[in-house]
């Protein structure tokens, strides 16, 4: 096969914006339980941030009647970089034009996943300014880190639900120049149920699990990233104490390595507490690691309780799920 050069124009995950029922309370859990803070309002939005996220938002909160995902933006490594991303997209059909601009950053280029999940590109963003009273002593850190909860770093990857995950990973692959790093097939590589997708040394900052409930363009979760593994156990106490549902973990999945907590924020988004960043991928020509039926049980989970059967079936909006596919399961 020829080697297929990577495509480095995609630079990182920037923000997420997520929906909620309950933006006072969503936006509380966040502040007052992962450290993070409001950088900005507008409309019915709340923009937020981690201590160690250096632009102005890396998470936004927006009313809706149901939970779930507003549109993923990424930076691009260069403004030649994103017109070239523009044009790729462009051709696939799923593009939705360009925005001069939203809170954050600069003109965007907006497309769908085949699913219709809304995503946007930009190289523009405006930093965050840190007030004094909240500056750090080290000039390699945007805010000192607070005081408040067990606070998160940063933002590190979103988890979506894909009618047909080979679509949507292919889409990524081939318009945005995303390398899949580890995937899962199933019944002899008929069912393609996950893949896990990266345009850094992560192993991911995007993930796309099969969808069983016949729903497009759900919400399996957002994840921000502690880096120290102590700091599940901190925020287990605190999440138990408070009535926040854990959903799963701390544990440690073999697919990434991560070490992993899942729990229900107040508004009924999945959110993903990263322990650590699993292990990290410089080989240009890795090859995608595939788990089967025959080892998927490690990827799953390597240690720690099982997940349950809604880790795999839930995501936001809910959905009525069909029995075929809780049987699937
Ligand atoms: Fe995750």
């Amino acid at each position: 096969m020829t080697y297929k050069e990577p495509i480095h124009d995609v630079a990182q995950l920037a923000h997420v914006e997520m929906y909620s029922p309950d933006v006072d309370a969503t936006v509380g859990f966040f502040r007052d339980l992962l450290g993070m803070s409001v950088s900005g309002r507008d409309g019915n939005s709340v923009h937020m941030r981690a201590y160690e996220d250096y632009y102005v938002r890396s998470l936004t909160i927006t009313h809706r009647d149901k939970p779930g995902l507003g549109h993923i933006g990424w930076r691009s490594s260069s403004p030649q970089a994103l017109e070239r991303r523009a044009a790729a997209i462009e051709k696939t059909g799923l593009g939705r034009g360009w925005i001069d601009g939203d809170t954050g950053h600069g003109r965007a280029y907006q497309f769908e996943t085949p699913d219709g999940h809304k995503n946007r590109i930009f190289w523009d963003v405006e930093y965050f300014q840190c007030p004094d009273a909240e500056s750090s002593c080290l000039i390699n850190r945007p805010q000192r880190r607070p005081l408040q909860g067990v606070p998160v770093r940063r933002i590190d990857h979103v988890n979506i639900m894909a009618s047909n995950v080979t679509k949507t990973k292919t889409f990524y692959e081939e318009a945005l120049g995303f390398r899949t790093r580890e995937n899962i097939l199933l019944e002899n590589g008929a069912i393609e149920a996950g893949a896990w997708m990266s345009t850094t040394p992560q192993v991911h900052e995007i993930a796309c699990m099969l969808d069983r409930s016949g729903a497009k363009g759900r919400f399996h979760h957002v994840a921000f990233w502690y880096g120290s593994p102590q700091h599940l156990s901190d925020i287990g106490d605190v999440f138990s104490e408070r009535g926040i549902k854990i959903e799963a973990g701390p544990g440690k999945h073999g697919i990434s390595q991560a070490l992993f907590m899942y729990v229900y924020e107040p508004g009924g988004n999945r959110v993903e507490l990263f322990g650590d960043s699993g292990y990290l991928i410089f080989d240009p020509a890795w090859k995608c690691r595939t788990w089967t039926e025959q080892n998927l049980e490690k990827g799953i989970i390597f240690y720690g309780s099982p997940v349950p059967q809604e880790f795999f079936l839930y995501g936001t909006p809910d959905v009525p799920m069909p029995a075929a596919a809780q049987a699937a399961e």
